[in-house]
């Protein structure tokens, strides 16, 4: 006898305000032709005074989950059942549905780390580390790069408060050593340096032509100089690459923290060359 059709789809997406250019969408909706139960991925722009009732919304549809963006990341903590490691970043970019249970994750730091180590080939242990910013990218990454075994990380930042405060947290809840350094003027990268990380928004478009304020010729060729901006190049690391420093871009970043909430929902590993190529053509780098 024939198998009764199933048309039942899952649903899957991202809301924040404004959410009409985030790129999440085109990576997931490819990888999601590669398991039929995800019927749709979507970019739903979400109020923040509407945050409670689009969560319970993930519920009532029996969405997989949902990838948050700005402003959300914060404000949803309190509606939800559970957090694994976003607790310890202080932010959610996937929420996760388990039963009628939703349990908000941090894939961010999770994908950096994985663009750095598959990518790349760059293993953090034991290595010294300079992250430029202290926002929520930076704070997943720090804290990513800490537990993966980085001995020192110096947070660098304009804003005292937000600097100190993840310093406060790696040095109280990773093994890590972290000190912090406060930005102004120009900042000569320190001797010993093996990992630089641009985690700041400078660079983001429109704004491309913008660079840190860097003392760059503090920069050395034993470097691996990192950008979280999801570009072919960025002023910051051409800067690096003349210096004979390893570049690192944030499109790996962004696939494969989009990978990690992929296997997360489905669990199933993610198609990241897919997910690659479809961001790739969406950037116009193909
Ligand atoms: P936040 O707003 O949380 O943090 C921004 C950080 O940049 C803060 O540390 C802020 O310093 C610093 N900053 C901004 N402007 C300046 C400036 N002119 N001079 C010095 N410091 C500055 O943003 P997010 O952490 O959420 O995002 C940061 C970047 O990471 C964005 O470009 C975002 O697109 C990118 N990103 C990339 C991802 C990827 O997958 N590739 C994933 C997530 C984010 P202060 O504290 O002093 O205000």
């Amino acid at each position: 006898m024939a198998e009764a059709p199933n048309y039942r789809a899952e649903l899957v997406g991202v809301s924040g305000h404004p959410v009409s250019e985030n790129p999440t969408v085109v990576m997931q909706e490819a990888a999601s032709l590669s398991w039929a139960s995800i019927g749709a991925t979507s970019r739903v722009e979400v109020l923040p005074a509407d945050l409670a009732a689009a969560m319970k919304g993930v519920r009532a549809f029996n969405m997989r989950g949902v990838n948050l963006t700005i402003p959300h990341k914060v404000a949803v903590l309190p509606h939800l059942d559970d957090k694994s490691d976003a607790a310890l970043m202080g932010a959610v970019n996937t929420v996760v549905r388990a039963g009628d249970r939703l349990v908000g994750e941090n894939t961010d730091g999770k994908g950096f780390l994985a663009a750095l180590t598959r990518d790349a080939g760059v293993d953090p242990r034991g290595r010294g580390v300079v992250v430029l910013g202290a926002g929520g990218a930076a704070r997943a990454i720090a804290v990513e790069l800490a537990l993966a075994g980085a001995a020192r990380l110096t947070i660098v930042n304009r804003s005292v408060e937000h600097g100190r405060e993840l310093v406060d947290l790696l040095n109280s809840r990773t093994p890590a050593k972290a000190e912090f350094a406060a930005w102004s003027g120009s900042y000569a990268i320190p001797v010993g340096t093996d990992i630089l990380v641009n985690a700041t928004s400078i660079g983001l478009a429109p704004n491309v032509e913008d660079k840190p304020e860097a003392a760059y010729e503090s920069i050395t060729s034993g470097m691996v100089v990192c950008d979280v901006i999801p570009a072919p190049t960025t002023p910051f690391l051409a800067e690096a690459g003349r210096r004979g420093a390893k570049t690192v871009d944030g499109l790996g970043m962004l696939v494969y923290q989009g990978a990690i909430g992929f296997k997360l929902w489905t669990g199933l590993d993610a198609p990241v060359k897919v997910m690659y190529d479809a961001l790739t053509k969406a950037f116009g780098r193909a």
